[in-house]
């Protein structure tokens, strides 16, 4: 998850990160309100939004007085950003900037580490920096077991060629963004500009965090970071029924139980599809105990779909027998009643196949098709979605 600047500036606080007071606003008067609260001077008011570029798009203004902040945030407010609309500002005290600085740590997946970046040359994009003058952009693998320690971060400094006097000071903001990436489980913590203020002092003025999804289960608290707004509402709904699910643009929903029969699943569907043309509709694997309620939820995320027209339900009985499986559709049907109106073919294959097609048979649910092969039930599917 990718988290806005104010958040991430949040979570620099924590973390003992210098940062500039910030506060969000969503109307400008309230941004006005901010800049008053904030004693009234030069503040900047910044776009939230999730991609870079900002200043250059004309995100990211500075203002004097808390009149200027207000209309500053009247032009702010709903302009587009790389086709990110603007509904919310951060009002944040002004800096008095001496220079611009450059500092991120990242995951590494290629060399199964961390990579630290850092360079005296920051507030432009570091992308150009990278390209135009690589001498200027210092590369430090940090070994995952060890981290950003003193004498890391020193490392670090040296490399990207900072003065003497300011070694301890940069190195000491670096140590505190490391304890921000590991403390909070991130897979990207990015400083652009890291500034030199007038007095000397070293701030993170803007910054950008990625989480770690896979470690949200360690951190309740990152659930309020979450943008409700700008989540799928099938996604949405999937994950609070714990359902693992990828909504994909196509007509044939797709459930079964196990990714890699799933993931199967997709591709018959694709190549059946091709003839009618359509495609599968999602990725939805509901894991080994497909119960009842299981079945019904991953169901009612499939078929609130508008794009689906049909629904494959393709089941391997292994430690969940077909015959349980099959009680669990017909019992989500039941569950779903009126909502469940679209075909679904079922293909049940494995441990007590027999008893679980017997039950399917007798519940007789006018929707329900079934197939005895993959192929088969995928070439129905696609034909029911094409009609
Ligand atoms: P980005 O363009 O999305 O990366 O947004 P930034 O937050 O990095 O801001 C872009 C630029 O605006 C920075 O590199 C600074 O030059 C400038 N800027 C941001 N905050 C301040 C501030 O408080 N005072 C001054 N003078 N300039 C600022
Ligand atoms: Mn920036």
């Amino acid at each position: 998850m990718d988290l806005f600047e104010y958040q991430a500036r949040d979570l620099f606080e924590k973390h003992g990160v210098p940062v500039l007071r910030g506060i969000v606003a969503t109307t400008a008067e309230d941004a006005r309100a901010a800049a008053t609260q904030l004693g009234g001077g030069t503040v900047v008011v910044k776009a939230q939004v999730k991609t870079g570029g900002r200043g250059k798009a004309g995100g990211v203004k500075l203002a004097h007085n808390p009149d200027e902040a207000q209309r500053a945030a009247e032009a702010i407010l709903g302009m587009d950003i790389k086709g990110h609309t603007v509904h919310r500002v951060m009002v944040a005290e002004g800096a008095d900037i001496a220079e611009e600085y450059y500092f991120s740590v990242l995951l590494d997946r290629a060399e199964r580490r961390y990579l630290a970046m850092c360079s005296m040359q920051g507030g432009v994009e570091i992308e150009t920096l990278a390209v135009e003058r690589p001498e200027a952009l210092a590369k430090v693998p940090v070994d995952p077991t060890v981290g950003i320690d003193a004498q890391k971060a020193r490392e670090i400094v040296d490399q990207a060629g900072f003065p003497a006097e300011m070694r301890d000071d940069v190195a000491a903001v670096i140590e505190k963004l490391w304890g921000v990436y590991a403390n909070e489980d991130a897979t990207l913590v990015e400083v652009n500009p890291l500034v030199k203020t007038g007095d000397g002092a070293i701030i993170a003025l803007d910054g950008k965090v990625t989480l770690d999804d896979n470690a949200a289960f360690r951190h309740p608290e990152h659930e309020a970071l979450v943008d409700k707004a700008a989540e799928d509402p099938l996604e949405a709904k999937a994950k609070a029924a714990d359902l693992n699910y990828v909504k994909l643009d196509g007509e044939v929903g797709i459930i079964g139980n196990g990714a890699g029969l799933v993931m199967s699943t997709l591709d018959v569907v694709a190549y059946a599809g091709e003839e009618h043309g359509v495609k599968p509709a999602n990725f939805l694997d509901i894991g080994g105990g497909a119960s009842a309620e299981v079945m019904a939820a991953g169901l009612d995320v499939i078929l609130g779909d508008p794009q689906v027209k049909s629904v494959f339900v393709n089941v391997f009985g292994g430690i969940t027998a077909c015959d349980a499986v099959a009680e669990g559709i017909v019992k989500a049907l039941e569950m779903l009643g009126d909502q469940a109106a679209k075909p679904l073919v079922v293909r049940l294959d494995g441990n007590n196949v027999e008893l679980g097609r017997k039950i399917l048979s007798d519940a007789n649910h006018p929707l329900v098709t079934m197939e005895e092969t993959m192929d088969g039930a995928a070439a129905k599917a696609a034909q029911l979605a094409a009609k």
